[in-house]
C-alpha cells in the first residue's frame, strides 16, 4: 500500500477513534481484580464488553477452566491474512489498587501491565469494524490468564497456541514502546536443595563420614561461576549473553549445629537458537556430578518460564509495522532487545509465528503504582488498526 493511500486510511481510522470509550474500557478492566490464576471475573468482563460491541466471542479454556480465555474475531468476507492482538488479563499478586483517571494518566492494578494495552487492542478492533477499513482477512483478539511468574508459567497461552488460536502474526500491547524488540533471551528459574542423610546434630557430635552441605553449596557456587564464565563468551549483538545467576543461598540454624540442607535459588537465561531441554539437561548433569563428587543428594526444581525470542527484521509484519509507525509517529522505531520474556516468546518458540511487543507508554509494572498514558493509548490503538489494514 502506498503512503498516500495509507494516509487516507489513517484519516478514516481517526474519525472512528473514541477516547472516552477507550478510557472507559480500561477502567472497566482495571476495576475487576485479577491476580494470576484467578482472572476469570475480568475475562468475563472483557467477553461482555466485546459481546456488547457486536463481536462474536468464544471462550477456549486452554486447560485452565477456572478462567477461560477470551477470543473475539472480526473477519471480512475477502480472503487474506489474520493478524492477532494478544495479551494477558492477570496481574501480579500485590494489594489491589482501584482505577483512577488523573489528567492524562490512568492508574490502578494492571493499568500498565497490561489492561491499558488490552483496552487499546479492543478499541483498534472496534475502529476496524466501524470504519470499514479492513477490506481483507481478519483480526483475532485473544486475552488470557496465567502469564505472570511465578504464579503462572504461560501454560494457558501455550495450550491456546497449540490448539490453533494463533494468527499469521501477532501484536502484543505490553508496556514497551522505545524499541522494536527483535531478540530476547529465554529464561528458567531453578531451586536446588543439597542434602545429607543424617539428622541435625551438635557439631562436635557430627559423623565424620557425612559430607558438609555448606561445603557442597560453596562448590556449587564455584561450578556455576565457571559455567557462567564459559557460556558468557557467546554474545548476541542485540540481547547479550547467556547467563546463570544465583539470587539466594541458605543453610544452617545456629553456629554450632551441623546442618542437613543447603539450598540455592536463581535463574538461567539462554539465547535464541538454543534449546530449553538442552539447557536444563546441562544444568542437571552439573548437579549430578557434584552430588557424586561430594557424596550428597541434590534435588532440583526447574521451571522454564519462556523460550527465547527472535523476530526476523525482514518479516512482512516488521515492514508493515515500520511503515505504519512512521506514518503515525514521523520516524521508524529503532530495533533492539526484549529485556523480559513475554507471550511473543511463546508464539515464536512454539509456532514460529512472528510477534511484535509494542504497547502504550506506561510504568510501575509489578508495583502498586501502575500508570498508563492515555494519549499514548490512543496512538497505540490507531497504530494497531492501521497495521491491520496494511497486513491482512
Ligand atoms: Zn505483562
Amino acid at each position: 500500500m502506498s503512503t498516500p493511500i495509507l494516509a487516507e486510511t489513517l484519516k478514516k481510522i481517526d474519525a472512528a477513534m473514541d477516547r472516552d470509550r477507550l478510557i472507559e474500557t480500561a477502567i472497566r478492566l482495571i476495576e475487576v481484580p485479577s491476580p494470576t490464576g484467578d482472572a476469570g471475573a475480568v475475562s468475563d468482563r472483557l467477553a461482555q464488553i466485546l459481546h456488547d460491541d457486536g463481536f462474536s466471542v468464544e471462550r477456549p479454556d486452554g486447560n485452565h477452566p477456572g478462567s477461560p480465555a477470551v477470543a473475539a474475531r472480526f473477519s471480512t468476507d475477502a480472503p487474506g491474512l489474520q493478524l492477532q492482538f494478544n495479551g494477558h488479563l492477570d496481574t501480579v499478586h500485590l494489594p489491589f489498587v482501584p482505577p483512577e483517571v488523573r489528567e492524562n494518566l490512568i492508574t490502578g492494578s494492571g493499568a500498565s501491565d497490561m489492561k491499558g494495552g488490552i483496552a487499546c487492542a479492543v478499541e483498534a478492533l472496534r475502529v476496524l469494524k466501524e470504519s470499514g477499513m479492513l477490506t481483507k482477512g481478519s483480526v483475532l483478539l485473544t486475552a488470557h490468564d496465567l502469564h505472570e511468574a511465578p504464579w503462572g508459567d504461560g501454560r494457558q497461552l501455550d495450550s491456546l497456541i497449540r490448539e490453533g488460536w494463533r494468527g499469521d502474526a501477532v501484536l502484543i500491547p505490553e508496556p514497551l514502546c522505545n524499541v522494536l524488540p527483535i531478540e530476547g533471551r529465554g529464561s528458567a528459574t531453578w531451586k536446588v536443595r543439597i542434602l545429607r542423610s543424617g539428622p541435625a546434630v551438635h557439631e562436635v557430635m557430627r559423623p565424620m563420614d557425612e559430607p558438609s552441605v555448606i561445603a557442597a553449596g560453596a562448590e556449587l557456587v564455584k561450578r556455576l561461576g565457571e559455567l557462567g564464565h564459559a557460556i558468557g563468551s557467546e554474545v548476541n549483538p542485540i540481547c547479550g549473553s547467556p547467563s546463570v545467576f544465583i539470587g539466594q543461598i541458605h543453610s544452617g540454624e545456629i553456629f554450632n549445629q551441623y546442618p542437613q540442607e543447603c539450598w540455592l535459588e536463581g535463574t538461567r537465561r539462554w539465547l535464541p537458537g538454543d534449546n530449553p531441554g538442552r539447557v536444563e539437561a546441562e544444568f542437571r548433569a552439573l548437579l549430578a556430578e557434584l552430588a557424586s563428587d561430594r557424596g550428597v543428594t541434590i534435588e532440583c526444581d526447574w521451571l522454564t518460564i519462556r523460550g527465547a525470542f527472535h523476530l526476523d527484521p525482514q518479516a512482512p509484519l516488521v515492514t508493515d509495522f515500520q511503515e505504519c509507525y512512521q506514518l503515525v509517529s514521523g520516524h521508524p522505531l529503532a530495533l533492539g532487545p526484549k529485556p523480559f520474556v513475554d507471550d511473543g516468546n511463546s508464539f515464536w518458540s512454539l509456532a514460529d509465528v512472528p510477534a511484535i511487543t509494542h504497547g502504550p507508554r506506561a510504568g510501575g509494572q509489578h508495583t502498586i503504582s501502575e500508570w498508563v498514558d492515555i494519549d499514548d493509548m490512543m496512538r497505540v490503538a490507531r497504530l494497531y488498526a492501521t497495521i491491520a489494514t496494511h497486513f491482512c
